[in-house]
C-alpha cells in the first residue's frame, strides 16, 4: 500500500497487512508501558521481538493500522502482575505521554486507549440489552440478535483560547490544582454547529460575547473519545463573569506573563496559546 506522504506514514485501519514485525502499545490499567529503561516517553512503540514476553500478559489485541507499513496493534496486559516494574519496564500515564508525543505517535496511544476503551463501554446491546460481539473485518461492536452496528464514540469539543488584544483568557477548572490555568472548553449539545457551542461555552464559562473566530485545527483528546475543534477568538470586552460550578478562576494574562503551567504546545491547548503568543509577539512587542 503507497500511503500519503502527508499521513507521515501512519494509516489508521481496522484491517492489518500482515507484515512480518509489528509495532505493539502495551496498555496496563490505562496506563502505558515503556518495555526499555532506555524508552523516552515520546515513543512508547515496542518492538514486537521485544514485546514478545509481554505476551504471556496480554488479555485482548487490537488492530490499530499501519506505521510506516507496519502493522500496529494495542496489547491491554492483565494489571493482575504485580510489580511489572521490577522486570525493568516502566509504566507512564496517558498525560505524560501525550505531552511529549509526537503527531503520529501520539495519533496510536490515542487509538490505542480509546479502542480499549469503546470496547469495554459497548460489551452490550443498548436496544435488546444482548452482548455485543467484536468483529474482525472492522472496529465494530455488533448486536447479532439487532443486526446493529457500534462504532466507536468520538464526541466533538471545541477549545478555544479568547483574546483581547495583548491579553489571553486562560480559566482554572473547579477540578483542576491551584496553579493551572487552560483555555475554555466543552462538548456540543446535540444539534449545535461548533460555532454556536464556542459563543455558548465562553458565555457560560465567563459571561463574554466572542468575535472574528479563527479555526486553528482537531486533535483527539482520549478522555475517553473526544475530537477538540480549536479556536482563538476575540472578546467584545473584558469583563469576566466566572460561573462558579465548572470555573473556579479565570483572569487575563499578558501574552508575556503567562503562567507557568500550562499545556505544551503538542496538546491543542497550548498549540491555541502558542498560536497567540507569536502573533501577539509581532502586533505588540
Ligand atoms: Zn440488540
Amino acid at each position: 500500500m503507497n500511503i500519503p506522504a502527508s499521513l507521515n506514514g501512519l494509516y489508521a485501519s481496522s484491517v492489518q497487512v500482515n507484515t512480518k514485525k509489528k509495532w505493539i502499545i502495551a496498555v496496563v490499567g490505562g496506563d502505558i508501558l515503556l518495555a526499555h529503561p532506555e524508552a523516552k516517553a515520546s515513543n512508547p512503540i515496542i518492538d514486537s521481538d521485544m514485546a514478545e514476553p509481554l505476551s504471556l500478559l496480554c488479555q485482548r489485541k487490537i488492530t490499530l493500522g499501519q506505521w510506516h507499513s507496519r502493522d500496529c496493534e494495542v496489547w491491554e496486559l492483565t494489571t493482575n502482575t504485580p510489580k511489572i516494574e521490577a522486570k525493568g519496564y516502566r509504566l507512564l500515564t496517558l498525560r505524560d505521554i501525550l505531552a511529549v508525543a509526537g503527531k503520529e505517535v501520539f495519533t496510536l496511544v490515542c487509538r490505542a486507549v480509546q479502542l480499549l476503551d469503546w470496547q469495554d463501554t459497548h460489551r452490550f446491546c443498548g436496544t435488546c440489552g444482548q452482548p455485543n460481539q467484536a468483529t474482525d473485518k472492522e472496529h465494530a461492536m455488533t448486536c447479532v440478535a439487532c443486526n446493529i452496528n457500534n462504532y466507536p464514540r468520538i464526541s466533538p469539543c471545541v477549545i478555544v483560547l479568547v483574546t483581547h488584544a495583548d491579553e489571553c483568557l486562560l480559566a482554572r477548572n473547579a477540578n483542576w490544582p491551584s496553579n493551572r490555568f487552560s483555555a475554555l472548553a466543552g462538548y456540543l449539545e446535540a444539534g449545535e454547529s461548533a460555532e454556536q457551542a464556542l459563543h455558548r461555552e465562553v458565555f457560560e464559562e465567563v459571561g463574554l460575547v466572542i468575535h472574528n473566530i479563527q479555526y486553528v485545527g482537531s486533535q483527539s483528546w482520549p478522555y475517553p473519545g473526544q475530537l477538540m475543534l480549536g479556536f482563538i477568538a476575540d472578546a467584545t470586552s473584558k469583563e469576566i463573569k466566572i460561573d462558579g460550578i465548572e470555573i473556579a478562576e479565570a483572569n487575563w494574562f499578558r501574552y508575556d506573563q503567562l503562567p507557568e503551567t500550562i499545556a505544551p504546545p503538542g496538546i491543542m491547548a497550548g498549540r491555541l496559546i502558542q498560536q497567540y503568543v507569536q502573533q501577539a509577539a509581532l502586533t505588540y512587542g
